[in-house]
């Protein structure tokens, strides 16, 4: 049960079905100068957001790339999603637009969650302090876009998010680099997770004794647009 890999960044196949205007914009632009202006100009048009944004949101199955909460939530909060860049387009002028680099992640420009005495630092993703700034490792960054993203992370039952115990050395520094410039151990992402892990460890105790109604239980939790698909597949999957 618990040697299999959990989440921490959710692998993120890459499509070969670009969004017309993102590509058509590559091919004018394939290296622009001033990447930031060249985006904010990209990202303006309504047409060119929303069909990126609706294409991400597919590609990933409703989830962040990297924490895997639900992009639309309905319940205990909303923060909305931006589409992150997940090498900095500033050091990679190349990659500014290119689909292979974009990746939906929570929380909205300018929505984000302010720090409190209870939790100083709620903003995780693609707009946690580290990664926003570009002050991170890219040598040691795992991305949602590597195939085996997923090995590395593991989970706690308290919902910490940790480096798997199978790894070596070198790829635990890379885990433990990755969850902290992402800061997916923020406290509210670990009670989320926290939660989730509980009620399901309850829901499947109080199911034990009927095997169908367990079985349609997990089939509906283990969904993969379900949050934290990676967690619950390590616990109770
Ligand atoms: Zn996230």
């Amino acid at each position: 049960m618990e040697s299999q890999a959990g989440d921490g960044v959710k692998y993120i196949p890459v499509s070969s079905d670009i969004p017309h205007l993102l590509q058509s914009c590559k091919i004018r632009q394939p290296i622009p100068d001033n990447p930031t202006a060249a985006w904010k100009r990209f990202t303006k048009r309504t047409a060119s957001r929303n069909q990126l944004k609706t294409a991400l949101h597919a590609r990933q199955q409703g989830l962040c790339a990297y924490c895997e909460i639900t992009l639309e939530n309905t319940e205990d909060q909303n923060i909305g999603s931006h589409v992150d860049h997940i090498l900095p387009k500033e050091n990679h002028q190349a990659l500014t637009f290119d689909y292979d680099n974009l990746v939906l992640s929570c929380f909205a420009t300018g929505g984000e969650i302010k720090a409190d005495e209870k939790d100083p630092a709620p903003v995780s993703c693609g707009h946690a302090q580290l990664k926003r700034t570009n002050n991170f490792d890219e040598s040691l960054f795992i991305k949602p876009t590597d195939s085996d993203c997923e090995r590395y992370f593991s989970f706690e039952l308290d919902g910490e998010a940790i480096a798997h115990p199978n790894l070596d050395s070198s790829d635990i520094d890379k885990a433990k680099h990755t969850l902290k410039v992402l800061n997916l151990n923020c406290l509210r992402l670990k009670r989320l997770r926290e939660d989730t892990i509980t009620q399901l460890y309850q829901i499947v105790t109080e199911l034990q004794d009927d095997s169908d109604a367990l079985k349609r239980f997990l089939m509906l939790e283990l969904q993969e647009t379900k949050s934290f698909i990676n967690a619950r597949k390590q616990h109770v999957g």
